[in-house]
């Protein structure tokens, strides 16, 4: 399946044992594979994360932006307080400051003009939320505020985002007005969305 295809699909969005002496990051191991959150740009594997991540908040004091936020229960207690991206306030503008303070190496050096060396994640569009798809031609607001010319306008119009060049900033979230649309539910729903490269994956993605 091609970029163009994945950008345009509808994405419904969709104890004792620690006390005995197991490690934290022995433990952490064996749900890896289930992991599915967004972390800081050039953050290590989410296994190695786990394992190095100490909770200690510093990356989320440090992010001038505010888009990192402590992670709940809802990805299991041992990842609650470990940092992961929400973009309704603020986008990640690469700054560093969450690397620089890091005590632990947990969060890496990123090139945001090379995804490569470590993006965030992806954003893809919801057909069923996006104002464009909605009605033709209606926004592009996101279009126009992606920072490295990731989003463009198909032949109708409609926003289609180059997976190769998407570094998962968020900024297309932050501006993305379609959340009006939503205001009853608490104005949290955007047109587009950021998700991990996992997700894309598992979407069918090339990532
Ligand atoms: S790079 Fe800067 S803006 Fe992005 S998450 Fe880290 S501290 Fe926040
Ligand atoms: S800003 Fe939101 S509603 Fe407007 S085109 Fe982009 S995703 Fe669609
Ligand atoms: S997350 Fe949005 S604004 Fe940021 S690079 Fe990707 S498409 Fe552009």
């Amino acid at each position: 399946m091609g970029e163009k295809n994945l950008t345009r699909r509808t994405f419904v969005v969709g104890g004792a044992a620690l006390v005995a002496g197991i490690g934290v990051g022995a433990v952490a191991k064996p749900c890896a594979a289930q992991a599915n959150v967004l972390r800081p740009p050039g953050a290590v594997s989410e296994a190695d994360f786990m394992a190095l991540c100490i909770k200690c908040s510093r990356c989320i004091s440090a992010c001038p932006t505010d888009v990192l936020k402590p992670l709940g229960m809802e990805d299991g207690v041992l990842r609650a307080r470990t940092p992961t991206l929400s973009y309704l306030a603020g986008s990640c503008t690469f700054c560093d400051e969450c690397r620089i303070v890091c005590p632990t190496g947990a969060v890496g050096a990123v090139d945001p003009f090379a995804p490569e060396t470590g993006r965030i994640g992806g954003a893809i569009l919801h057909e069923d939320r996006c104002l464009a798809f909605l009605q033709s031609g209606s926004c592009g607001v996101c279009v126009d505020a992606c920072p490295y010319e990731a989003l463009s306008f198909d032949e109708g119009r409609k926003p289609v985002v180059d997976q190769k060049k998407c570094n998962g900033c968020g900024e297309c979230v932050r501006v993305c007005p379609a959340n009006v649309l939503t205001s009853f539910s608490g104005g949290e729903v955007r047109g587009i969305e950021v998700v991990t490269d996992k997700t894309l994956s598992e979407m069918g993605g090339q990532r």
